[in-house]
């Protein structure tokens, strides 16, 4: 039996990186960055106007001013209008690199072509070139998750094919006689699955496809011809990971020329738990109860998905408890909680669970709160997962 750290160094140790792709900026949304991304010119690349008005010579006082002319955005053409001159500009209008000062047009009349200016031109609506960043400035960062906000920067300097994280292609086998479709009425003995659609669900946020999915019952030859010529990068297995008679993960596994690398996490929930690999694809057999199953990904299946993407780790952050802290265990204890901003630092309210197959909690879960051996006072570590709730 490993504990926690081990596991994950054993993770670490055993997911190899996955080659990086080109891909368009919508498809590289949520992916990893895998190069530098700099300024392909200056930013702003030439110097404009921030406002729509009238651009006068650097130094003109308030009065009349003839119309010259205008300069609309999207035309190159920038020059310094002469003494007593004005010159229409709007938001974006090129302006010449220096020289001139604007007047916002709510400041002005026009009457024909005679313009009365209000109020002291500035060069505060002038955006000059490089202001923001000069060609060649790293602007985005390999590693970086790509949110929104680094797609439109990216899209600015021109880097619309980035090399990035691929997409990570998962199967997913269930197991059990006793599992059905969660779409039908279980017969007596039998209880819906919910761990496919959970297992879809968390792939999907961590930016991984479910590509194949099957149920299976416990014979073991069974899912090894459903899982044979398998050609993806993760195979996760629900159930039977224990050593009971009809726990078949890790013969599975064995069959299919997985190499195990451990069977068992000192963690509660989810003690049995295999990690296997076969060249560069990784497996997990994850214990059957629902909550094991959720507590596991996060945990560990999270952190080789993370791994394969080449992204950063997720950093634990520190909670403030409140009400009662859970019971500690010999064995480390990961507790659904739900964390949210209280007025200094993040509270978390641990949620009811009873046991392993006690999902009626995880609706609010959106942190596992870490609970040593020794038990927490007041303050845990926690892993985030999901939005923080009022
Ligand atoms: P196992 O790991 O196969 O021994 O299963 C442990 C427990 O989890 C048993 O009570 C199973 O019925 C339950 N279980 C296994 N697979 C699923 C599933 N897909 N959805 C809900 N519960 C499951
Ligand atoms: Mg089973």
């Amino acid at each position: 039996m490993v504990t926690v750290d081990e596991a994950w160094r054993i993770i670490d140790r055993e997911t190899a990186v996955l080659p990086a792709v080109r891909l368009g900026l919508a498809e590289a949304a949520g992916r990893v960055l895998r190069e530098d991304i700099a300024a392909d010119a200056d930013q702003p690349p030439f110097t404009r106007s921030a406002m729509d008005g009238y651009a006068v010579r650097t130094g003109s006082e308030p009065g009349r001013y003839r119309l010259a002319g205008e300069v609309r955005p999207g035309v190159a053409e920038a020059r310094v209008p002469e003494a007593g001159e004005a010159l229409r500009i709007f938001t974006g209008s090129a302006l010449p690199e220096e020289g001139v000062e604007i007047v916002i047009i709510e400041n002005t009349a026009l009457d024909g072509d005679s313009l009365e200016i209000k109020d002291r031109p500035s060069a505060r609506w002038v955006r000059r070139r490089g202001s923001q960043a000069r060609r060649g400035n790293r602007l985005v960062r390999a590693g970086t998750v790509l949110s929104p906000g680094a797609i439109a920067l990216m899209a600015t300097v021109g880097a619309v094919r980035p090399l990035v994280s691929p997409p990570i292609r998962a199967m997913h086998l269930g197991t059990g006689s006793e599992i059905v479709p969660a779409a039908m009425n279980p017969p007596a003995g039998c209880i819906r699955d919910s761990n496919a659609p959970l297992i879809a669900a968390l792939l999907g946020q961590a930016g991984a496809q479910c590509v194949f999915h099957a149920h299976v019952s416990e014979e073991v030859s069974e899912a090894v011809k459903a899982l044979e010529n398998m050609g993806v990068d993760m195979l996760l297995v629900s159930g039977g990971a224990s050593v009971g008679a009809y726990d078949g993960t890790a013969e599975i596994f064995r069959r299919l020329g997985f190499a195990s690398h451990f069977t068992k996490v000192s963690c509660r929930p989810g003690k049995p738990l295999i990690f296997a690999t076969r060249g560069a694809q990784v497996a997990f057999g994850l214990p059957g109860n629902p909550l094991s199953h959720f507590v596991c990904f996060h945990l560990f299946v999270r952190r080789a998905l993370d791994r394969l993407a080449g992204a950063p780790l997720p950093p634990l952050c520190r909670v403030q408890i409140t009400g009662e802290a859970p019971p500690a265990d010999p064995r480390e204890t990961w507790w659904p909680a739900r964390v949210f901003p209280g007025r200094e630092t993040l509270c978390a309210e641990p949620l009811p669970w009873r046991e392993s197959s006690d999902v009626t909690s995880l609706a609010l879960a959106n942190a596992l709160l870490r609970i040593p051996p020794s038990g927490v006072n007041g303050l845990a570590e926690a892993r985030l997962f999901g939005n923080l709730s009022a």
